[in-house]
């Protein structure tokens, strides 16, 4: 049977709505990469370009394989753009109440048929899937970051959601290249529920002075070969949205092993988020 999925409706076009953009078009898909922020649209076209030219000069992919890819991708500032479009991945700040109201919208505009995923890194799927009227077409499809090259998406199931909606988002994953892991609809799901108090505690020990940041990191790539330290990989992830998946976990979980460290909020309230912003726990180009 075809794939019913043509066309993909991305929202939020930061580091991980522009990537999943990017990989979207790479399969084939024409793709809507809709931000209500214009520079935001510019900043992720400039890093699908580069990152396409990237694997051009690498052999990977020819210019025509560019051209073709960056031709797919329509970008928008307005969500009605997307009444056409067969699939739509939210991929906003981890806040819940943005979300909520992004698929409320959503609901209203994208045609009945069309299933609502989300790549959120911790947040319920069951209640964003509660603010729409169409809950059985709402599921969890969260790409690790950077989705062009991370070989996992983790599908989550809310507590609606129905099989065929579980088998479409699958699938797609699957002719996206991924490999798919399931996970129930429970505070960070599988990833984050591990990965984050890792990096929270990373924070811990920066902040007692256990050690430098350097020693943290190489201590934990060397020690126990991790591809990056904790504290390089939170500067990667966004310290803002580290931040918000140990809030999630914290409340939703009700364990004080959850709370946010206090640094790490410090970092948030400066601004110094990661390589998104420059500066986060190290300096950035
Ligand atoms: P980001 O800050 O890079 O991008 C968020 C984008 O959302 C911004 O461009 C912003 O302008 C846009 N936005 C805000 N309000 C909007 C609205 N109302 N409509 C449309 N766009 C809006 O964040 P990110 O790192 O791309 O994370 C996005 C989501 O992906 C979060 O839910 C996060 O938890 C999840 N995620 C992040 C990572 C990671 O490593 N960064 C990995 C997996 C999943």
């Amino acid at each position: 049977m075809a794939h019913p999925v043509k066309i993909i409706g991305v929202v939020g076009a930061g580091q991980m709505g522009s990537g999943i953009s990017q990989l979207a078009a790479s399969a084939g898909f024409q793709v809507l990469m809709m931000d209500v922020d214009q520079p935001a649209i510019s900043r992720g076209l400039n890093s699908i370009s580069s990152s396409l030219s990237r694997f051009v000069r690498k052999g990977a992919i020819t210019q025509e394989k560019m051209d073709e890819s960056l031709g797919l991708i329509r970008p928008t500032t307005s969500l009605e753009d997307f009444q056409p479009a067969d699939f739509v991945v939210e991929a906003v700040a981890e806040e819940e109440s943005l979300k909520k109201r992004i698929f409320s919208q959503m609901d209203k505009i994208v045609k009945p048929s069309a299933i609502l995923a989300s790549n959120t890194s911790s947040i319920s799927i069951t209640r964003l899937a509660n603010s729409t009227k169409r809950p059985t077409q709402v599921i969890g499809m969260h790409f690790m970051n950077p989705p062009p090259l991370m070989k996992l998406v983790e599908v989550v199931r809310g507590m609606a959601t129905e099989d065929p909606v579980f088998e479409t988002t699958k699938v797609l994953a699957e002719r996206l290249g991924k490999t798919v892991c399931c996970s129930k609809d429970y505070p960070g799901f599988i990833v984050n529920r591990i990965i984050m108090p890792m990096i929270n505690e990373a924070f811990y020990a920066l902040m007692e002075g256990v050690g430098t940041a350097d020693d943290i990191d190489s201590g934990m790539k060397l020690g126990t070969n991790h591809p990056m330290g904790p504290l390089e990989l939170a500067d990667f992830i966004g310290l803002d949205t580290c931040l918000s998946i140990m809030r999630v976990l914290h409340q939703g979980l009700g364990d004080t092993k959850y709370r946010p460290c206090p640094l790490l909020v410090r970092y948030v309230d400066a601004g110094w988020l990661g390589k998104k912003t420059g500066r986060g726990v190290y300096q950035h180009d």
